[in-house]
């Protein structure tokens, strides 16, 4: 029998359910009073919200599709009125996170957080560590944030909660260091990046492959494969959860259950819905569309109807694990992430995944193309396992042709590819950022 995911209890305890079942009804109902306290609160506390949400009147919204009539909040909004988001005076903010977008210009894009928000964010990895985590077991950490108020340092306070140990390593530098600590440590639970995991679960080197393995790993920050998924349960035994997440959300926005079918989302501190990219309209449940949040809890820095950019859909029929909380589907795609093949078709970073790490010996790789809109060239640079031969080009090349607007644009005299592969070695260049197909010019 499945375990129910443990957001489940948090969920019910947020809600104040008491000792009913948590149902649709009552999440509902709790939602939309929250959604109409935050509007209230933004709308009083924030310049840019004051403006934004001019003409609305929070009492008249008496049911959750009201919500639809606010405008929406996006990324430029943030890069441009920054800190007239924010309904706390900038004393009371503890943390500021600053997030760098590769080749633009203009105002950086800020998100602050007040000690209360932070806590939010505790809470939530608490409990989506709790599916996995048991008392007394040692949590490996390799992820970035060492400082207070940074992912690992958060995580690591989460994990202390759970009467378990965390040891936060930060990410990975040396593989035979990182696995020597795995097997000295005896670790039960590990938390990390997925490439940066299938380094370590692939490496061939004389300290590969530990006898002690961990029971459970968590992988975050970028998307995760299936290829990356069953190596890690058959070379290490595990079992293998998905966590969904952005700064913008506070890091917590979902996190997978022992089903492994999508994420539980976090529907106490969150609204989601779901939009058509091009008309704004809201879908039918179960389309796929852009993902909207609405933060019901955040004091500093609330946002409403604000525009992920992540593309998914909810998963509508009930989880195995028995829980109400909805559910979303795996993101496999950014609204701009795509790159056109013109009438061959489109792929993206989740597509090259997909097929690239079905390839026993490929640890990593970069995409670039020489235009994301009308691509004619495609460039891939793998990291492999040992020296790679042209047998492991050739594995690549066809493991590329299983994307069909590859294959179609490439029979076709439209696209060429040209693939190198080379030893990752026992260092990885560590980076948290999220892996995309870049553009050169
Ligand atoms: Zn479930």
């Amino acid at each position: 029998m499945i375990p129910r995911t443990s957001l489940d209890v948090w969920a019910k305890k947020k809600i104040g359910a008491g000792t009913a079942s948590l149902t649709r009804e009552l999440i509902s109902s709790y939602q939309l009073h929250k959604l109409q306290e935050i509007v209230r609160w933004a709308y009083y506390h924030s310049s840019f919200y004051r403006r934004l949400l001019a003409g609305f009147v929070e009492t008249e919204m008496v049911c959750l599709d009201d919500l639809c009539r606010l405008p929406f909040t996006t990324d430029d909004d943030i890069k441009q009125y920054g800190l007239q988001f924010l309904c706390v005076s900038q004393s009371d903010i503890s943390r500021v996170v600053t997030l760098e977008s590769s080749g633009t210009t203009g105002p950086a894009k800020r998100l602050y957080f007040t000690p209360a928000d932070q806590e939010l964010t505790v809470e939530f990895f608490q409990y989506g560590m709790a599916t996995f985590t048991a008392v007394g077991d040692k949590v490996l950490i390799l992820l970035p944030g060492e400082r207070p108020g940074g992912v690992g340092a958060l995580l690591a306070t989460a994990v202390s909660r759970l009467n378990a140990q965390p040891i936060h390593y930060g990410l990975v530098h040396s593989i035979p260091e990182t696995l020597a600590r795995i097997e000295c440590e005896k670790i039960d639970c590990l938390v990390g990046i997925p490439v940066q995991v299938l380094a370590l679960a692939r490496y061939t080197g004389a300290d590969a492959l530990p006898s002690f393995r961990p029971k459970n790993v968590l992988l975050s920050t970028d998307y995760v494969s299936k290829p990356i998924v069953a190596e890690l349960r058959n070379s290490w035994g595990c079992e293998v959860f998905e966590h969904y997440g952005m700064t913008e959300m506070g890091l917590g926005g979902g996190t997978g259950c022992a089903a492994h079918a999508g994420y539980h989302l976090h529907e106490a501190d969150f609204y989601f819905e779901i939009i058509d990219p091009l008309t704004g309209q809201v879908v039918s449940d179960g389309q796929e569309g852009e993902v909207v949040i609405t933060t019901l809890t955040r004091q500093g820095m609330p946002l409403i109807r604000y525009r992920t950019g992540d593309i998914s859909r909810l998963l509508l029929e009930p989880c195995s694990c028995g829980s109400v909380l909805r559910r979303l589907a795996p993101i496999t795609r950014r609204k701009e992430g795509s790159i056109s093949l013109g009438i061959y078709g489109q792929f993206t970073m989740a597509d090259l995944d997909e097929n690239l790490f079905a390839v026993a010996e490929v640890v990593n790789f970069t995409a670039a193309v020489d235009c994301a809109h009308n691509a004619t060239s495609l460039k891939i640079a793998a990291l492999t396992t040992g020296q790679p031969g042209t047998s492991v080009v050739e594995k690549i090349h066809r493991a590329l042709a299983a994307v069909p607007a590859i294959f179609l644009a490439r029979q076709n005299g439209n696209l060429t590819v040209n693939v190198k592969a080379e030893c990752c070695g026992d260092l990885l260049t560590p980076s948290a950022a999220k892996r995309a197909i870049t553009e050169w010019k």
